[in-house]
């Protein structure tokens, strides 16, 4: 019977089956959470499972097994029972998962070529199927979804629930990760919350045994937020919204150049039904001059609010207008804002020439961006290992991001808060809509009030609390220091401070070049890479008496620094010399910038998701040419100094197998385990079908290894399985245009940074002491600070307590988390899996 103890026991012993699917709209990082997931589940001894073409994979199951049998079976749960074919089905569950575990290199091949081949290659009709490791090979480079993904409605039912159900339970799959938007997750609530209900009904109907039953009286179900809305609540980011966010930028950026050209207007159409994310961020990344969201809409008759901004931007000279609307865009009485009636206003009350551009299903993404992969492939790891720890007692888990802290969110909390946030906005309870977003949407939202506003004198400071401001950059230049600069400038025009900007840096400074900025010649700076400034490395200490009596002579009140490991040097040389230079004892503050990242304890710095968007866009060519002549091994030499930041994220994301920093070096015992592990992986490439392999090698890693060195190694040792060839990335690795995150980052970052500018400024002037009594620097320190983002939060940190976790001599921080992230490249590189533990 199908209850009969020795099955019963197989399946016990079996090692658990983890599933994962895609459902609801396609969001690039999609692949790159499948191939995580299913990595990490082989790698914890796990057999993996894809579910093609999301809840409607499952509802439908595999016809080859259950055929006319389950379609039967299924039907008697509504109609009574059928316990002859109930048992059938049940026991051919039972002999298909008491297959044991069997090593999975070598054996993928099955769904390489994605899901629009799946039909030709014996898929048809199977929508559960087994994966191996090397299934989902070269997947993090793909967009869209290659398992596919549907709509079901089928799934909203609970006979559709049941059918999946048994068909999870049919195919022993003990754990199920869904990748997908709030509706897919909703469904995957409804399936855990319904989940002993269905037991039971499949059980009374003697579709599943009693021991079946039992080994799956709860569902284990991981949530993995695929959207490129960024809408779910929880979580500062979703997998695709970089993507989806990326695309748009581009689209933004090239109108801007014509619209600047014929001194036009033009309202952008993005995607975002609830959501007003994409819009907003778009609109910080691009400099947009308005940003129409769900959750905000314009306080009086938007017509009015809106030619008000627009026509002050052109009074002060401005030539072009972009307007960017979310789709979903209302009015505070719940009317359309849509593009065409922007145009309508634009042209008629305003006389502009203006165009709209729908972006549509381009903002879908394709090729997905660094970030998506990283944050795919982190997540994907957390949610198999959310997976596993399940207990019963324990909630459905959504794996978030908070900064850049991978943590779990209560399923069921995260769905209803996000449902809460279209609810509000039905009741137009604006606030409580925007409340329920994340600390950082808010943020965004003020900060691009600042960045895009052209300010009367009555809007401005009263006159005794203006400030003269500056900002200055240092060390290398660095995506997102100039969307800085320009919000610093922005932020100083809306309150009335005075802004200065020191030019070529601390040289730059004793040569007296320094000059005010004004608005418009800061408007296009959002997207323009390098240092409109200029930089150097010069540190104040090359002439501190000269840098003091020039702080002095421009009257500067603040300081503002943007740069890398100089501009934390920088603030703290200032704030050593205080005591001596009275014109220090001014607030500095300082925004790191550097694609090195090494900056201690800043988890970010603005740049180093631009460099990883070169470096990866560089591997993705570089790959095409080590797989073309099929067993190549590509080193990729980066920068970074003695950082291996860059190295070890790039490698991540661009799916390398084996990654060398600083940090660890290069030793022989290292490079021998490395040889013998690609030889061992392309013995097991399938014959004729090996592909080529990459090697990140940070420039710094060794000075003996380098990475001339490890090519030759690798070509003579490779013999005739594998031959090698280098590529360093050098410069190109600056990036040219910041990334949006970059830039939004850089945005968000200066306002923080003026704000703490202006409180300490003021507090200095309310507290100013007579000159003879003694400075106290202990009690000051405070105010010489570097902004980081640190775990969920973004916190100032003293020059002083920064200094604490420096590795001064190597320039780097002391245990920077990414540290770990080795071992993740050398896990989803399949190092680990074969016998090459350290
Ligand atoms: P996107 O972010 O693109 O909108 P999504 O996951 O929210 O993605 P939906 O179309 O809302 O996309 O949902 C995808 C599928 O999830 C639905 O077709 C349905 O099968 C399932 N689903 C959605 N809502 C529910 C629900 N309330 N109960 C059961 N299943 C649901």
């Amino acid at each position: 019977s199908a209850s009969s103890p020795s099955a019963s026991t197989a399946t016990l012993n079996a090692p658990p089956k983890v599933a994962v699917m895609t459902s609801g709209g396609d969001s690039a990082g999609m692949n790159a959470a499948v191939r995580s997931v299913v990595k990490m589940a082989i790698f914890r001894g796990c057999q993996a499972y894809v579910i093609r073409e999301g809840w409607e994979g499952l509802v439908r199951g595999n016809e080859e097994e259950q055929g006319e049998q389950s379609a039967a079976g299924v039907e008697q749960v509504k109609h009574g029972s059928n316990a002859a074919a109930a048992a059938a089905v049940a026991a051919a569950a039972e002999a298909s998962s008491s297959t044991g575990f069997v090593p999975t290199y070598g054996e993928g091949e099955l769904l390489k070529e994605g899901v629009s081949e799946a039909e030709e290659l014996g898929l048809k009709g199977r929508y559960i199927v087994r994966v191996g490791w090397d299934d989902v090979r070269g997947w993090l480079d793909q967009g869209g979804t290659l398992i596919g993904t549907a709509r079901c409605a089928a799934f909203r039912q609970q006979d559709g629930r049941l059918r999946a159900a048994h068909n999870l339970i049919k195919h022993g799959i003990d754990a199920l990760a869904v990748c997908g938007g709030d509706g897919s997750l909703t469904g995957a609530d409804r399936l855990r919350a319904e989940w002993p209900e269905l037991v039971e009904k499949l059980q009374a109907s003697q579709l599943i045994s009693e021991a079946q039953a039992k080994r799956y009286a709860h569902l284990k179900i991981v949530g993995l937020v695929g959207s490129i809305d960024n809408d779910l609540a929880g979580t500062d980011l979703t997998i695709g919204a970089p993507t989806a966010l990326s695309r748009i930028c581009e689209a933004v950026d090239s109108i801007s150049s014509t619209a600047a050209s014929h001194s036009r207007a033009f309202v952008i159409e993005v995607m975002g039904r609830h959501c007003g994310w994409l819009a907003l961020m778009a609109g910080l990344a691009t400099g947009a001059d308005y940003c129409f969201i769900p959750e905000q809409p314009p306080k009086g008759k938007w017509e009015d609010e809106l030619c008000e901004v627009l026509q002050k931007h052109r009074q002060v000279g401005k030539r072009k207008t972009i307007v960017i609307v979310a789709e979903g865009a209302i009015d505070r009485e719940l009317n359309d804002i849509k593009a065409d009636d922007i145009k309508v206003v634009l042209s008629d009350r305003l006389g502009l020439d203006t165009r709209v551009t729908t972006l549509g299903h381009t903002q879908r993404g394709g090729r997905p961006v660094a970030a998506d992969r990283i944050l795919a492939t982190l997540q994907g790891v957390e949610a198999v290992n959310a997976l596993l720890e399940a207990k019963p007692s324990t909630p459905s888990y959504v794996i978030t991001i908070r900064e850049n802290k991978i943590t779990r969110a209560p399923l069921m909390e995260a769905v209803a808060q996000t449902q809460l946030v279209a609810k509000r906005i039905s009741e137009k309870d604006f606030d409580g809509a925007l409340a329920l977003r994340d600390p950082e949407f808010d943020e965004c939202l003020r900060s691009f009030q600042f960045a895009s506003k052209v300010a009367e004198e009555g809007d401005k400071l009263p006159k005794d609390k203006r400030l003269t401001m500056a900002i200055i950059n240092v060390g290398a230049p660095a995506g997102g220091m100039n969307a800085a600069t320009r919000t610093f400038v922005r932020y100083c025009h809306a309150r009335g401070h005075r802004a200065l900007a020191i030019h070529n840096g601390f040289t730059g400074l004793l040569e007296d070049n320094v000059t005010p900025l004004d608005w418009l010649r800061v408007d296009a700076w959002a997207t323009r890479g390098g240092s409109e400034l200029g930089t150097n490395r010069v540190l104040p200490s090359v002439d501190a008496g000269g840098v003091a009596s020039k702080l002095q002579q421009h009257g500067i009140q603040a300081l503002l620094v943007v740069g890398g490991f100089e501009a934390f040097l920088s603030v703290k040389e200032l704030e050593e010399r205080r005591e001596q230079y009275p014109s220090f004892r001014i607030p500095i503050a300082a925004i790191p910038a550097t694609l090195s990242n090494n900056v201690p304890l800043c988890e970010f710095s603005l740049g180093s998701d631009t460099s990883l968007n070169a470096l990866v866009d560089a591997c993705d060519a570089i790959k095409q040419s080590a797989s073309a002549s099929r067993n190549r091994v590509f080193v990729v030499e980066t920068q970074g100094g003695k950082s291996g930041y860059l190295a070890v994220m790039g490698a991540l994301a661009a799916g390398a197998v084996l990654v060398y920093t600083p940090e660890v070096g290069i030793n022989l015992k290292m490079l021998g385990r490395d040889v013998d592990f690609l030889k061992k992986r392309f013995a097991l490439d399938v014959a004729g079908k090996s592909e080529g392999r990459l090697v990140i090698r940070s420039e710094r890693a060794s000075e003996v290894y380098t990475t001339d060195f490890l090519t030759r190694m690798l070509k003579e040792e490779g013999g005739g399985q594998f031959d090698a060839r280098s590529a360093s990335l050098g410069h190109t690795l600056q990036g040219g245009t910041p990334s949006p995150l970059d830039r939004t980052r850089g945005t968000r970052l200066a306002v923080r940074c003026c704000e703490f500018l202006e409180e300490h400024a003021w507090k200095a002037s309310a507290a100013s002491s007579p000159s003879s009594s003694p400075y106290d620097r202990e009690a000051q320190a405070h105010t010489a600070a570097i902004i980081a983002i640190i775990g969920s939060g973004v916190v100032f940190t003293s020059s002083r307590d920064m200094a604490k976790h420096a590795d001064m001599k190597n320039r780097v921080g002391k245990g920077a988390w990414w540290q770990k992230c080795k071992d993740l490249v050398e896990l989803m590189g399949g190092r680990r899996g074969l016998g090459g533990e350290d």
